[in-house]
C-alpha cells in the first residue's frame, strides 16, 4: 500500500462502527472451513474473536469430504447432498476403473450452504460474526495490531478498524492477509481450478447416463487438463463439472466444454460458472514471527495430486487456535510456528508421496493409462480409500504396501501392459 494511503489509515478516526475501537484476542480473516473452525474454537476456550468475513461469494468447490472430517468437526448428516459410494477413474483411452468405497462414503456439501453452518456455529460458540473486507494491518504506536477493514459497497461504503493481540489469516489462497506480513507468500505456487454447477439431467435426456447419484467420476485425459485431472461430482440435484492446472495458456472453460460435449452434459442447464486458485504446496512459513497466523489455503495446505483442501483448512484452523491459545497465554510468538510443525508432523509425509504421484502419473497420457489401470488393484482401492477416508496411512498392511509397491514399479517401467 502506498505511504499516503497508510499515514491516511493511521489518522484516520478509529472506530470499529459500534462507537468504539475495540480489541479482541483474536481477529480471523476469512470465515471459510479454516477460519470458521478456528473462530469456533477460540470462542469455546473462551477467548474473544471477530471473525470477519468478504460477503457476496459462494466458494467454487467440488465439496467432497471425507468421513474423518464429518466425525471429527461433528458435520450433521443434513449438510450432506449426497453420498458417494465409489470412484470411476477413466482413463485418456476411455477404459474406466470403478473403485468401490467398501464401507462407509464419501460425503458431498453444498459451500452455499456448509460454510454459512460452519460460520453460524462459530457464532453460536460466542465469536462475533461481520460481514466485511480486510483492507490492511497498521501498528501505529508499535503495539498492538490494528485490522482495517471495509463494510457495505458504494454510497454505504464505511472504514473500520479494530485492534487484536493476534490476527489469523484464513482468506484463502490469495490471502490479503499473508500478502501483507508473511514473506514469500505473494510466491506460493497455484494451479487454477475451474468449474460448472448443473442442473442434473432428468432420466432419459442427454447427459443423464453419465450422472449416477453415488458414484463421483474422475477423468485422467490431457486432453482435460495437462498436468491434473478433471472430474464430474454429483450433488443431488445438481452437480460439479471442472478441471484444474498450472499450464499458463491451457483454456479450463474450453476443456469444460469440450468434456460436457464428451459426456451429453452439454444441453444440461448451468446454474454457475466460477473458478478460483489451489495452493500447490504448504509455505515454509505460516506466521510472521510476531502477531499473525495464516491458516488452510492461506497457507498452501492443499492435498497434492487430489487437490482436497477442506479437511486440511479445518484442521489448519483448529491447529491454529491451539498454536493461538498458546500464544495469548504466554506472549511468545514461536508458539505461533506449532501450527505449522504439528500439521507436517501428521500429514507431511502423505503430501509428500501425493506431490510424488502427481509427478510421475499426471504427466502424459500413457503414464495416465498405467495409472488408472493400477487403480484395479485390490489392495491399491483398499489402501487409497483407507488414506482418504480416514487420513491415516495404514501401517498395520506392510505387505499390501510392498505388494503396490512392486505393482507401481511394474507399470512404470512397462513391465506390464495397461
Ligand atoms: C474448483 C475447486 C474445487 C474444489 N473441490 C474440492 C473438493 O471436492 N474437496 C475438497 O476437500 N477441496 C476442494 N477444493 C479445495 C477447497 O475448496 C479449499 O481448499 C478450501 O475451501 C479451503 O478453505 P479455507 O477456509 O482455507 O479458504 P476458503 O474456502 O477460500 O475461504 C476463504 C474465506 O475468506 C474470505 N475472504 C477472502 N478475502 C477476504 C477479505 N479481504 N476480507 C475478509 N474475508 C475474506 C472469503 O470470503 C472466504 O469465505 C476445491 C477448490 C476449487 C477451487
Amino acid at each position: 500500500m502506498a505511504r499516503l494511503e497508510t499515514a491516511r489509515l493511521e489518522t484516520a478516526r478509529v472506530d470499529d462502527g459500534r462507537g468504539g475501537e475495540r480489541t479482541y484476542d483474536v481477529v480471523v480473516v476469512g470465515g471459510g472451513p479454516a477460519g470458521a473452525t478456528a473462530a469456533t474454537d477460540l470462542a469455546r476456550a473462551g477467548h474473544t474473536v471477530l471473525l470477519l468475513d468478504k460477503p457476496g461469494r459462494i466458494k467454487p468447490c467440488g465439496g467432497a469430504i471425507p468421513p474423518r472430517l464429518i466425525r471429527d468437526f461433528a458435520i450433521p448428516d443434513a449438510l450432506l447432498v449426497a453420498k458417494i459410494r465409489s470412484a470411476r477413474m477413466v482413463a485418456p483411452s476411455g477404459k474406466a476403473v470403478d473403485m468401490p468405497v467398501g464401507e462407509g462414503f464419501v460425503g458431498m456439501v453444498d459451500r452455499e450452504q456448509f460454510d454459512p453452518w460452519l460460520r453460524t456455529r462459530a457464532e453460536q460458540a460466542g465469536a462475533e460474526l461481520r460481514e466485511g473486507s480486510f483492507e490492511t494491518m497498521s501498528r501505529p504506536d508499535d503495539g498492538l495490531p490494528r485490522v482495517h477493514f471495509s463494510t457495505g459497497a458504494g454510497e454505504a461504503l464505511a472504514r473500520h478498524a479494530v485492534r487484536a493481540r493476534l490476527v489469523i489469516g484464513a482468506d484463502g489462497a490469495c490471502s490479503p492477509v499473508g500478502r501483507a506480513e508473511v514473506p514469500g507468500h505473494a510466491k506460493m505456487r497455484q494451479v487454477f481450478a475451474y468449474h460448472e454447477i448443473l442442473r442434473v439431467p432428468q432420466a432419459g435426456a442427454p447427459g443423464a447416463e453419465s450422472v449416477e447419484a453415488s458414484r463421483c467420476d474422475v477423468y485422467y485425459q490431457g486432453r482435460h487438463s495437462p498436468d491434473f485431472y478433471s472430474w464430474i461430482f454429483p450433488h443431488g440435484d445438481t452437480l460439479s463439472i471442472g478441471t484444474g492446472s498450472a499450464k499458463k495458456g491451457f483454456s479450463l472453460r474450453s476443456s469444460i466444454r469440450a468434456l460436457r460435449v464428451a459426456t451429453g452434459l452439454d444441453q444440461a442447464e448451468t446454474v454457475r460458472r466460477e473458478g478460483a486458485p489451489l495452493p500447490l504446496k504448504p509455505l515454509k512459513r505460516w506466521d510472521n514471527g510476531r502477531d499473525v497466523l495464516l491458516a488452510g489455503d492461506a497457507a498452501g495446505v492443499v492435498a497434492p495430486a487430489s487437490g482436497e483442501g477442506i479437511y486440511y483448512a479445518m484442521l489448519g484452523g483448529r491447529l491454529s487456535a491451539e498454536a493461538a491459545a498458546a500464544f495469548l497465554k504466554t506472549g511468545d510468538a514461536r508458539a505461533l510456528a506449532q501450527a505449522r510443525k504439528a500439521f507436517m508432523k501428521l500429514h507431511g509425509r502423505v503430501f509428500w508421496i501425493l506431490g510424488m504421484m502427481q509427478w510421475v502419473w499426471y504427466r502424459s497420457d500413457g503414464l495416465r493409462e498405467r495409472f488408472v489401470s493400477i487403480c484395479r488393484d485390490k489392495d491399491v482401492q483398499q489402501l487409497t480409500w483407507d488414506s482418504y477416508m480416514n487420513k491415516e496411512l495404514v501401517r498395520a498392511k506392510p505387505a499390501a504396501h510392498a505388494r503396490i509397491f512392486f505393482k507401481d514399479l511394474a507399470h512404470l517401467f512397462r513391465w506390464v501392459s495397461p
